[in-house]
């Protein structure tokens, strides 16, 4: 806990009443940085803080010139649409930021009365993409997942002798990432109907969703140099939702011998909001291996990284239909789950997907894979809790589900809490199926 500051102390109020809600993802001790506009406005998105139910538009504190030293610095790097300039800045200047801006939306702040008309509701706000990301790789570092997943594809081979001592991954595609509210078509392609010896074309009928959380790079590395585990942590500017949707028929039979191709790369939905790591600090906890489990190689593993280089983030995923909208019911719950039992930890990630001399870059998106609990009910994707759609889920409106229809909306949620500590949400990121184009 040597990492905690001012900014993390639980008593901290805001002048920003909304902010000191019990209850609120958004206390003056979170923080997390977006980009936005007032719905409908025609001047382009820029970059906010999030506090309480309103957004501290950066754009204009920055021109403002009300703080000073590092947080202006870090402000300096806000004026564009996109984070990847403050993403570069590094860890120095963003926590100088973090700094300056809990100072200044604190409860007695002398900068209140300058900062009011800076402030956006969220309840008029749209987002765009946080960042351009560059390059974007997904783990697959949930043994839970990978193990369930694995027997219903191998059911003689679930898991693969490597899972234990890599970090497995695959490069994804980032230009078909979106944020929050991008609905996307049903994926078509090629499919291979049980007892058939031919593919044949169409809709996807095994539609998923994936409940993961997304790294955002800060400043990276230089291609033929690596990020040492233990300075990784340094490296990574902060975390959201991502929902990594997945044509199971598809992948069934695209994934061998190369991996996932076109049953992932259609579309991915993040979170409008990251949560900083430092934000995070207080929701460090223990990084631990199963006994009897093989410890890992030495570039994957430190006294540092054991005692807290895991993170206890809870993760939600939701679903409503057309039919549960029309009626006004609330949203079913699919999966609950945590982080903490995450077999592969971010440095981990981060060190491994370097340790070659691959350079990673600021704005850099790595997802973590499903992150499926020990048990049935903490299942990250349908494709486990219907048991490979064989055990259909009953929602409580009385529809039935083993995949996604056309109408389905899926909606994450994540959140830090803890007694005596200020709750860290991560807001959600939800999305809509809509009908196969032609
Ligand atoms: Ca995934």
């Amino acid at each position: 806990m040597s990492n905690l500051n001012e900014t993390h102390d639980p008593k901290l109020t805001s002048w920003v009443t909304s902010a000191n809600e019990p209850g609120t993802d958004f206390p003056i001790q979170n923080l997390p940085f977006g980009v936005f506009r007032r719905r409908g406005a025609t001047a382009g998105f820029r970059i906010g803080v999030a506090i309480g139910d309103q957004i501290l538009d950066l754009r204009e504190l920055q021109a403002a010139k009300l703080l000073d030293g590092g947080a202006q610095i870090g402000l300096d790097a806000c004026t564009g649409s996109v984070l990847n300039d403050l993403m570069a800045n590094g860890r120095d200047i963003w926590s100088a930021l973090r700094l300056g801006l809990s100072r200044a939306l604190r409860s007695g702040s002398p900068l209140q009365a300058k900062l009011e008309p800076m402030l956006v509701p969220q309840a008029e706000a749209e987002y765009a993409m946080p960042a351009r990301i560059g390059d974007y790789t997904d783990f697959y570092a949930s043994i839970h997942h990978a193990t369930t997943v694995g027997k219903l594809f191998r059911p003689d081979n679930p898991l693969m002798p490597n899972y234990k001592w890599v970090p497995i991954g695959y490069h994804g595609r980032a230009s078909s990432i979106g944020v929050s509210g991008d609905d996307f078509p049903r994926p078509s392609g090629q499919l291979m109907p049980k007892g058939a010896t031919e593919p044949v074309f169409g809709p996807c009928q095994r539609l998923d969703y994936e409940l993961e959380i997304g790294i955002f790079m800060g400043n990276g590395n230089a291609q033929g140099t690596r990020i040492k585990l233990d300075d990784a942590e340094d490296r990574v500017f902060g975390l959201c939702l991502l929902n990594d949707w997945s044509a199971r028929d598809i992948q069934a039979w695209e994934y061998q011998p190369l991996g996932p191709f076109l049953a992932k790369n259609f579309a991915s939905t993040i979170s409008p909001w990251i949560v900083t790591l430092e934000a995070l600090e207080p929701y460090r906890t223990a990084w631990e291996r199963p006994a009897g489990d093989p410890q890992p190689l030495a570039y994957l593993v430190s006294a540092q990284n054991r005692a807290e280089g895991a993170f206890d983030i809870q993760l939600q995923a939701q679903l409503t239909t057309e039919k549960s909208r029309a009626a006004g019911t609330e949203p079913a719950q699919l999966s609950q789950s945590s982080f903490r039992h995450s077999y592969w930890n971010i440095a981990q990630m981060v060190a491994h997907h370097t340790v070659n001399g691959c350079n990673l870059q600021a704005g850099d998106l790595l997802g973590t894979g499903t992150q499926s609990g020990p048990t049935e009910s903490e299942a990250g994707s349908l494709l486990e809790l219907s048991a490979g759609g064989q055990k259909p889920l009953n929602l409580p409106w009385g529809e039935q589900r083993t995949f996604l229809e056309d109408g389905d909306e899926v909606i994450m949620r994540a959140w830090c809490e803890k007694d005596g500590l200020p709750r860290i949400g991560f807001g959600s990121v939800s999305a809509t199926v809509l009908p196969a184009i032609d």
